[in-house]
């Protein structure tokens, strides 16, 4: 028999029907202890009690209507990392060949976008008739607008170039740039990927 008092948890075993090993002294210490045995007899009457309240169906909207008044926190990384993936795995086909031919299409087509872009630059003149004032203007706007970004990925010296080369050189740039980003979103959804696996 058990020395000392039943342990709430104890209690509970002998409430819910358990056998086993453990059982038999607890039993036995009730038998004898009139305090353990108030406190089983208090345990089984909140049982009956519970046993016998009506059966409640919540109405459908019950979830809803908890949920609207719930605030669920996401943090701010997970946030980000969900959104990345959900794009990047709207991009990246799943089969591993796929993903192979798309990225072959991928450098294939950033390449003839900057190969045309240089060529427009080279060409924009003679092409569009373009006149020198809406070229320098063009050009003007290009350093404003995205030269902040260029000097960013690229170096101060990328913004002079601008400034004296032609604006296929900006458009080729900004291609590099989108063909980097997306090489960044494959590696983080890979880096996400094996963390997930690490995790499993
Ligand atoms: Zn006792």
């Amino acid at each position: 028999m058990t020395t000392r008092h039943l342990l709430p948890d104890e209690i509970d075993q002998l409430l819910d029907g358990e056998v086993g090993f453990g059982i038999a002294p607890l039993e036995a210490h009730v038998r004898e202890c009139a305090e353990c045995r108030a406190e089983l007899e208090a345990g089984r009457r909140v049982v009956d009690a519970i046993e016998h309240l009506p059966r409640l169906a919540p109405t459908p909207l019950f979830t809803d209507q908890v949920m609207a008044r719930v605030t669920v926190y996401e943090p701010w990384e997970v946030a980000m990392r969900d959104a990345a993936d959900r794009w990047v795995s709207r991009l990246v086909p799943r089969s591993r060949p796929l993903r192979v031919v798309a990225g072959a299409a991928g450098i294939t087509l950033a390449a003839a976008l900057s190969v045309v872009c240089v060529w427009l630059g080279a060409h924009l003149d003679a092409v569009f008739f373009f006149g020198s004032m809406a070229r320098s203007r063009l050009r003007a706007a290009l350093v404003e607008g995205v030269g902040g970004v260029i000097a960013t990925v690229f170096g101060p010296q990328s913004v002079d170039a601008i400034r004296t080369a032609g604006p296929g050189l900006v458009l080729g740039m900004l291609a590099t740039m989108v063909v980097l980003l997306l090489a960044a979103g494959l590696v983080v959804r890979t880096a996400v990927s094996s963390a997930r696996r690490g995790r499993a």
